[in-house]
Parts: C-alpha cells; structure tokens; sequence
C-alpha cells in the first residue's frame, strides 16, 4: 500500500494513522462498542449486527464476523477505518484517523486502483448480504424451537401457590406471596439445565433436571413472546448454583441460574393487571419488595422489564464516565448519554397507552452513575410519550430485594424513603 507514497513526510503522516488508538479509531469510524474486558464489541458500522464488530484494546486487534476483505488485516488501524467506513480509500482513511490533510506530494489513487478497490467492496458487500440472509434464517429457526420450547415448558408449569418455587419466593427472598400479583409467576418440577460443566469449555451440556420458577415475558398485548426461568436448588429454597462456582463471586460463575427463552425486549413480566399507575423495574423479586416496603399507592400496579436495557430502551450515543478509566488506555469509560432512541427499534418495554403515570424502580447494586443515565434514559422515552414519571433508586449498593430481607432482620437501611 505505500510502495507508491515515497515521500518521507507522506510515510511518517501514515505512521501516525497506524499508530492512533485503536479505540478511538474504531469510534471515529462510528462503531459504539461496549466493554468486557480488553475486548469491546458492538454493531460493524459497515455490516451492521449486534455484536459482531470487536476491538481488542491490549492485543491491539480488531475483527468484523460480518465478512472483511480479504486484503485488510485485523491488525492494523487504517484497514479498521477502512472496513467500517467501506467503501473508501486508503489515503482517505488516513486523513480521517490523523485529522490532517495529505501531504505535498502524494499521488491521487490510480483510476485502475480506485476500480479495482471499488470492485472488490462491492463483491464483499454481496458476500455480506449472503451472510446476512443466512443469519436471517438461523435466527428465525431458533426463533420457532424457542416458541416449542415456551410452550413445552408452559404446558407443564402449575401456578406456584404451594410449590417449591413459593418456597423460595417466601422464605428465600421472604416475600409475601399474594395470588394477585403471580398469575404470570409459575413453578415447573423439572426443568433441564444447559450449561458450562466446567470452567473452561466452550459448548454447553446438561447440568441437570431442576425445580424452576418461571415466569412470563408477554408484549403490550399481552401474547406471550418469552420466559425467564430461574432454577432452584432442589432441597433449599434457594437458587441453584453448581456446586464447584459456589465459591467465585457472582460476577465469575458462568452458569446464571437465571435464563430468558424467547424475547423479552419490547415486553414485560405482568405482576397483576395492569393499571394507569404502573410501577416498573428490573426483576420482578424487586417490584415486589419494593411494593411489599411499602412503596406505591394501592392502585399502584406492577411490572418488570426483566433487565435494565429493556427498562431504559437504546440510547443515542454516549458520554464519558466522570470518575471510571479504562486500565489500558487511560480513557473515561463511556456511559449512556441518557437521550432516548427514537428509532422503530430503539424502544424498550412497551406500555399500554393507557398507563399514564410511571414509577420507575432502580436497582443500587451496580455501577451507580452508568446506571441512572440509562435511567434517564427510559424517563425522558416515556416522559415524551405524555406520562408523568418518576425513578426510584434503591439506596447503593442494594437493590429493593435486599433493603426488605434487611429490614425484615431488623437492621433499616439508611436513605431509604420514596
Ligand atoms: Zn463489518
């Protein structure tokens, strides 16, 4: 690629490209990546996705499963700008990634160049395509086997009233069980468990046969699209953890006794009918604590959105975190900006139209100012939607589960109040 740049001042120009920061690069080129650890992943700004679109920070690496040219490498920088921002050339890319126009003395790309590049982008765009349409396909099949499975497992499930599952509902998470909110809120005996066997494998097995609560995701009309599962130790009211991650912190065991089958977004879980006054958070352990502190009117209804991105819908952009660094590069952590997503797919949780006041319910128990801009988010979508909102945040670090076990113990947690 440089034999045709000779110009010294024209190579050290390209040097700096390559030398840029790996993410600021990838963000240049429009890519929004969510961090784990030295890899961040999101959506190619090219080919689109979800996840697809990765940057390694430490190994200073990046790949696109959405399809890349054969002749960009997955190492360097400028053929990352090159990829997202297809089709475009190479000494483009390196004005864009050095902010700085070419230097004297630089040819223009040949024509023949300029066309043969143009060709190969436009042969990968098929190819992604292809790729794209086969996704499609894949997708929609799980989509039906995970609709045979919800109907399976829906078939077998009894109301949980007098069941195992009440048991770790009332004496594990000590909730006071009231059949009006739980129609929705299921026992199954013996549901299989796929997961990791071990801690370093990477395809999933049978762990087992559980106990399970299980409870129904269903969208604003009420047609069941998806359910959470959560498996129970078979003997204590507790969840079930594999015996050799009980010692690791939550965060490090690989196997969440918790699953979603089917979709969540767009739906919520139905604690009851629900009414003009809704009180929505997280999982549906906290609207229940929450309510069961006291919190909420009666003609407060209740719901769960299942996790907090669903709570809050997408977000456009981000902004950086006031404190939080990345390790490696030295760089604020970017959080949502809070502006909600307008777009047909940006919504979390639908409501009906007929919920015209919301009480948002916030868990403490993760990084707290990431976690009230994604906040921010869902109550600035629903306030613009003609409702009148408000957030209530458990006291850090605790979610709404854990202030009602605690108080129930007789030790009050301090900055608890509506
Ligand atoms: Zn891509």
């Amino acid at each position: 690629m440089n034999a045709h740049t000779p110009n010294p001042r024209v190579q050290e120009w390209i040097d700096r490209a390559k030398d840029a920061n790996i993410l600021d690069v990838a963000e240049k080129a429009g890519a929004i990546l969510k961090r784990s650890g030295p890899e961040n992943t999101g959506p190619c700004p090219s080919c689109g996705g979800t996840d697809r679109f990765s940057v390694n920070t430490v190994k200073r690496t990046w790949n696109c499963r959405g399809g890349m040219d054969e002749k960009l490498s997955g190492k360097s920088v400028i053929d990352l700008y090159m990829h997202a921002q297809q089709p475009i050339s190479f000494l483009d890319a390196v004005e864009a990634i050095t902010g700085e126009a070419k230097p004297d003395g630089i040819r223009e790309e040949p024509p023949e160049e300029r066309q043969e590049r143009e060709a190969r982008a436009a042969k990968q765009r098929a190819k992604n395509e292809a790729k794209r349409e086969q996704e499609a396909k894949a997708e929609e099949a799980k989509h039906l086997r995970d609709e045979a499975t919800i109907a399976d497992i829906l078939a077998r499930a009894v109301p949980i009233l007098g069941t195992h599952g009440a048991a770790y509902l009332h004496d594990g998470r000590k909730l006071e069980l009231r059949k009006k909110f739980l129609r929705d809120i299921l026992f199954v005996k013996d549901l299989d468990y796929w997961g990791f066997p071990d801690a370093t494998s990477a395809d999933k097995r049978r762990l087992g046969t559980f106990p399970a609560v299980v409870a129904v995701i269903r969208d604003v009309v009420g047609n069941v699209i998806g359910i959470s599962a959560t498996v129970l130790d078979p003997v204590e009211p507790k969840k079930w953890v594999p015996p050799w991650e009980a010692h690791l912190p939550k965060k490090e065991r690989r196997n969440d006794p918790t699953k979603i089958r089917g979709d969540k977004k767009g739906g919520m879980i139905r604690l009851g009918e629900i009414g003009p006054k809704l009180a929505v958070g997280e999982g549906f352990i906290n609207v229940l604590a929450w309510h069961q502190l006291g919190f909420g009117e009666d003609d407060t209804s209740l719901a769960a959105a299942v996790d907090l991105y669903n709570l809050s819908g997408k977000w456009v952009g981000t902004q950086e975190h006031p404190t939080r660094k990345n390790p490696e590069t030295g760089k604020p952590t970017p959080i949502p900006s809070g502006i909600p997503d307008t777009g047909p797919d940006g919504h979390g949780a639908i409501l009906p139209a007929w919920v015209k006041d919301v009480t948002m319910i916030g868990d403490g128990d993760s990084e707290r100012i990431a976690t009230r801009r994604a906040m921010v988010t869902g109550y600035r979508r629903w306030r613009d939607e003609g409702r009148a909102v408000r957030v209530h945040m458990a006291p850090e670090p605790f979610d709404f589960a854990d202030v009602l076990t605690r108080h129930l113990a007789g030790d009050d947690v301090q900055g608890l109040r509506a």
